[in-house]
């Protein structure tokens, strides 16, 4: 039996699994069983932001796991204080809970913004507004956050009270807010949902409507969080504080680890008993989160995300002009999508057959999100194969 099958045997089919089979990766390059070589443009799906076996980030894991791997959370490390100190700088909030993945991430924000109006209000009756095409995991919780009812409709019934507005539409936002609003959770881009930046003026007015209702704001990062947009967060570029963000992917760049991080305001509401994970933040994974901080400021990673996501963006509105198939390119920094005018999955078939390695989001988005190590190299061998199958289909 070939490999692939011994995969189709043994796992549940949740994934439409593309058929090769993965075995070792070296900075941006994939490479499956047979030695066929792959060029990384999706990173784990926005995780391995340093790409494959990355330089001191590997070594400082594997002296991690001969001193200490895990204890649990009755217990603080060395190197979990240090890694909950990183975060709080980089989000400029106060307190930090780690989890072990996305879902979780914005489940326990929704946990804290449901305590917090319950010791306001002394009643458990609060509602939250999302967005359509939003997505926020996969848990029970996470996916009534999330704008897709394709997700949901076999799992109810699923937790009341979540409405649904239209991204950069605040009319729409002002019109579902009640006195059971207590959050709002939006992602500033919206990554599985097609690569939908929000506005500036849109995103900010969320954070005047909220502070005049006393809502909390979550601000879902997990995607575009963690320096993929060339900021460490990309709530910067639009000047405002989130009350609670929710991150995961980029925070540990391959460790399965997720946080949610909450102002002083919100993390007073949280008391011992409230919430808890047996591994959410142990030693091991705490240490890739402590590594990934540390590389991105000395090596000046920001800088160079804004500086190769130029030349990316640069290439890419080319393409659009080029070629009529291509309507638009959205996105910010090495989190990019182009929108075609029909689906999208023969394109990426096309491109792994070529060599590439890249993600849909949604039927029309060909959605990238490459390793923040990328060079221009990578970024014309990318752009040379996709423009080679556009030129085949005109
Ligand atoms: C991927 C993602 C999640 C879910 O993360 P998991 O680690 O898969 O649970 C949540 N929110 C956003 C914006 C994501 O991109």
């Amino acid at each position: 039996m070939n490999e692939y099958k011994r995969g189709e045997e043994a796992f549940l089919k949740a994934y439409g699994r593309y058929d090769i089979v993965l075995e070792k990766g070296d900075g941006v390059y994939l490479y499956d069983i047979h030695g066929n070589k792959y060029l990384d443009f999706y990173s784990g799906i926005g995780v391995n932001s340093f790409g494959h076996g990355y330089y001191p980030y590997v070594e400082v894991l594997k002296k991690q796991l001969e001193t200490l791997m895990h204890v649990s959370n009755y217990f603080y490390t060395p190197t979990s204080i240090e890694a909950a100190e990183a975060v709080k700088k980089a989000t400029q909030l106060d307190a930090v809970f780690f989890c072990n993945s996305g879902a979780e991430a914005t489940e326990g924000a929704l946990k804290l913004a449901r305590k917090y109006y319950y010791m306001k209000n002394g009643k458990a009756d609060s509602e939250m507004i999302s967005f359509d095409h939003s997505f926020h995991g996969r848990t029970t919780g996470s996916v009534r956050l999330t704008g897709n009812s394709h997700y949901q409709e076999a799992f109810g019934p699923l937790m009341t009270g979540i409405q649904y507005a239209t991204l950069n539409d605040i009319e729409s936002v002002k019109k579902l807010i009640n006195e059971k609003t207590s959050a709002i959770i939006v992602e500033p881009i919206q990554g599985e949902g097609g690569v939908n930046p929000c506005e500036q003026s849109f995103l900010k007015e969320l954070r005047r409507l909220c502070d005049e209702y006393d809502i909390c704001l979550i601000l879902d990062e997990v995607q575009c969080g963690m320096g993929r947009t060339g900021t460490i967060m990309t709530y910067f570029q639009y000047g405002i504080l989130p009350d609670i963000v929710c991150l995961a992917k980029g925070l540990g760049a391959g460790v399965p680890v997720g946080a949610f991080v909450a102002n002083k305001k919100y993390a007073q509401a949280m008391q011992p008993g409230d919430h808890g994970s047996t591994y959410g933040g142990n030693p091991f994974v705490c240490t890739a989160v402590q590594s990934v901080f540390e590389l991105i400021e000395k090596e000046n990673i920001l800088q160079h995300v804004q500086e190769i996501s130029q030349y990316l963006i640069e290439q890419l509105d080319d393409i659009v002009e080029e070629f009529d198939i291509v309507e638009a390119r959205r996105g910010l920094g090495l989190m990019q999508g182009l929108v075609f005018k029909q689906d999208v999955k023969p394109i990426v078939k096309r491109l792994l057959a070529d060599g590439v390695i890249v993600v849909t989001a949604g039927n029309d988005v060909l959605r990238m999100l490459p390793p923040f190590i990328i060079e221009l190299q990578h970024v014309d061998e990318y752009i040379k194969k996709l423009r080679n199958i556009l030129n085949d289909l005109k």
